[in-house]
């Protein structure tokens, strides 16, 4: 029987996920819980309801249709109790206004494929093909394996973005089924990344050169946030991972943005993990100078 997961998106057509014109799939879970991240709905393994403030007209029919009180409008502010949404659905189906829906659905690998074979065409003209993203996609192993194995088959390229924190058993039985990642390396002192992400660096450093070794192209994401990891010692630690790993297809800045922010509010989330503004294209093109200048020819900034 065909392995399920939990997805929370499917974007095709997309550009910057890896080479050409890609499929990208969203698994949901993640065993990180990065200060910074942009992609809080994914972090959890299971599906969430999804408020979005500012799309709400409290016309007030949520709360007429909800049997646990979750939706309140009390003096025109509409407040959420999380804890006792039950995700029976009734209250997406009577927002009118697309202000409410479930971010995760289970989908079985014949489900997704149905996706990634609408646009083979596109992957075979531009020398795209799935990414498998998140969240963290090795957090969903089976699954995982079995749509490479599958896109594999029918001779899709397979692109995986991870945070590299997989057990290296995991890591070494995927490799032979992918074509390139895209690596996070997130802190270099592994007692900040730890204190920054939760978990500490040591692993995924391990299985970023067991990629290399085994000779998968790698393009290392590098998000920079200002207060925290935009310090000589991780530039250093940038540099130095270009040096050891001459043949990197690339190394890419990812400056901080203040995406994630709506995001945490919409899932529940109300506290400001950081206080921090988008950063300014001017910052983030001294930093590509800086990393030039230090060595790192290979550095560009994200799209
Ligand atoms: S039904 Fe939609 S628009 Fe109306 S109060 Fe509820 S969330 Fe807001
Ligand atoms: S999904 Fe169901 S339980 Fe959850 S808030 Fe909507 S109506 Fe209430």
């Amino acid at each position: 029987m065909s392995e399920k997961a939990i997805i929370f998106d499917i974007q095709r057509a997309s550009l910057h996920d890896g080479p050409g014109i890609r499929t990208t799939i969203f698994l949901k879970g993640c065993p990180l819980d990065c200060l910074w991240c942009h992609n809080p709905e994914a972090t959890s393994p299971n599906p969430q309801l999804f408020f979005r403030y500012d799309k709400c007209t409290q016309c007030g029919d949520c709360v007429k249709v909800c049997l646990q009180n979750v939706h309140k409008i009390v003096d025109g502010i509409h407040s959420v109790d999380y804890d006792k949404c039950k995700l029976c659905g009734s209250c997406f189906g009577a927002c009118n206004y697309n202000a409410l829906k479930i971010i995760g659905n289970e989908m079985t690998v014949d489900e997704v494929m149905l996706e990634v074979m609408a646009d083979v065409d596109f992957y075979t003209n531009s020398g795209g093909g799935i990414t498998l993203s998140g969240g963290e996609p090795l957090a969903q192993f089976s699954f995982s394996v079995e749509l490479l194995k599958r896109c594999r088959e029918i001779g899709v390229s397979t692109c995986v973005e991870t945070s590299g924190f997989v057990s290296d058993e995991q890591f070494k039985k995927i490799l032979p089924l992918v074509d390139i990642f895209l690596f996070d390396y997130k802190v270099t002192s592994s007692k900040e990344h730890k204190k920054f992400t939760g978990v500490p660096n040591e692993r995924i450093l391990e299985n970023l050169d067991v990629a290399y070794q085994h000779g998968i192209p790698i393009v290392l994401r590098c998000i920079i946030v200002p207060g925290i990891n935009d310090t000589d010692l991780h530039f250093m630690g940038i540099c130095d991972l270009h040096a050891k790993y001459p043949n990197l297809k690339g190394i890419e800045i990812l400056p901080y943005h203040t995406m994630g922010n709506n995001k945490r509010t919409s899932i529940g989330v109300h506290e400001t993990l950081i206080d921090l503004e988008t950063v300014p294209a001017e910052i983030a093109g001294k930093w590509i100078q800086k990393l030039k200048k230090l060595g790192c020819e290979k550095v560009s900034l994200s799209q």
